[in-house]
């Protein structure tokens, strides 16, 4: 295969989480603590706008920043919440598809971005791919944001910060001070920073806001995967400053040669999902939360999750890959601290399942610590 693969190829590496998929197959009935998406469906009033905008013949191709009326209610609620005058706004393929754009867009090949470890996968893998560097600020063990590592990183080389919060793997919620510190160090060198807000609904403890409110110069990514269980209609937006609103123009114009547009008669859906309240759902995932947390705490290490449905635990063996073969051998699926980590001490835990087997696994893993 040498010759005819591209070299990116060999930036990407996917064999950590592939490996835990491939032990699972062999599973009967696992308990599947691996799971990045809700365990609920779409809601049927949702379903319904999908099916209505189909049967209408809204399918064809949308304007490649998307529906009009999507976007202006999108902005809408940037201007409500973040206090932008005139966001600049998109639709995008998910926040995936949106985070290829953004770094397509922002990445030069030496450009730094400076990333809390652990983080979510994709960041790593594409932006290595487009030559960028990551920088990871080591955030164990509270995983808040490290705010001195983030300000020694900075470099004249730097691009971009990313944040993410609630954040995947560890469900930690960053505080408003953290935010606003971390708005003032890039501030600094103007540095963009990235805020990846997928998770934004499942926030326990009160709301969670966007770090957009401290600064300007952020490109704002909001999702529908996790918030009303869409993740295969692959939608989601980015948002910008009037400071920032040629990035979005260029994300639109390499959109126009890649993804097109986001799926269409979806984007017809997603502009009821706006108005549609999920508080039902977030109210089951804290019970979720409260059960994962009360029943590892005192055989494990982890912290109080705050936001997303993942838990990242101290593993009590040496390597986290280590107990999480035990797991795996014991029926209980989990992902080793690796995949999201330069490190292998912790695993990542999704509660995002029935709460008969977070009960049930919760036993198991306790019986193995
Ligand atoms: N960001 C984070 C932090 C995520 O956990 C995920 C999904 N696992 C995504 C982005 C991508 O979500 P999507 O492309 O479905 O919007």
């Amino acid at each position: 295969m040498e010759k005819i693969l591209a070299d990116r190829t060999k930036l990407i590496d996917a064999s950590g989480i592939r490996k835990v998929f491939a032990l699972a197959e062999k599973l009967k009935d696992p308990i599947n603590f691996s799971i990045g998406q809700p365990d609920f469906d779409v809601p049927d009033e949702l379903k319904e706008e999908a099916i209505k905008a189909i049967r209408a013949g809204q399918n064809k191709y949308s304007q490649t920043a998307g529906d009009t009326l999507l976007i202006e209610k999108i902005a809408e609620r940037i201007k409500k919440e973040i206090g932008w005058n005139e966001p600049a706004v998109m639709v995008t393929s998910g926040i995936s598809g949106g985070l290829l754009l953004a770094f397509m867009a922002l990445i030069n090949p030496g450009d730094e971005v400076i990333i809390p470890d652990p983080y979510f996968v994709i960041y790593k893998h594409v932006i290595n791919m487009l030559g960028g560097r990551c920088v990871f600020v080591d955030s164990y063990p509270t995983f808040q944001l490290p705010l001195e590592k983030i300000r020694r990183a900075v470099t004249d080389k730097t691009k971009l910060i990313i944040v993410n919060s609630p954040s995947n793997p560890t469900g930690v919620v960053y505080g408003e001070e953290q935010k606003r510190v971390v708005a003032e160090i890039a501030a600094e060198k103007k540095v963009i920073i990235l805020s990846d807000e997928i998770y934004e609904k499942f926030c326990y403890e009160g709301r969670c806001t966007s770090i957009a409110r401290y600064y300007d110069r952020v490109i704002v990514l909001g999702g529908f995967s996790k918030s009303y269980a869409m993740s295969g209609w692959r939608l989601g937006y980015a948002a910008a400053n009037e400071v920032l609103k040629d990035v979005i123009e260029e994300m639109t114009k390499i959109q126009q040669y890649t993804f097109v547009c986001a799926p269409s008669p979806f984007q017809k859906a997603a502009i009821a999902a706006l108005d549609y309240d999920v508080s039902r759902f977030v109210a089951a995932y804290r019970k979720k939360r409260d059960l994962i947390y009360e029943g590892l705490k005192d055989k494990f290490e982890l912290v109080r999750p705050g936001g997303a449905f993942y838990a990242f635990v101290k593993s009590p063996t040496k390597t986290a890959t280590e107990f999480v073969e035990k797991a795996i051998a014991n029926n209980v699926l989990i992902i080793p601290g690796n995949v999201f980590s330069e490190k292998d001490t912790h695993f990542r835990l999704s509660y995002a399942t029935s709460d008969e087997k977070i009960e049930r696994g919760i036993e198991i893993l306790r019986r193995l610590a």
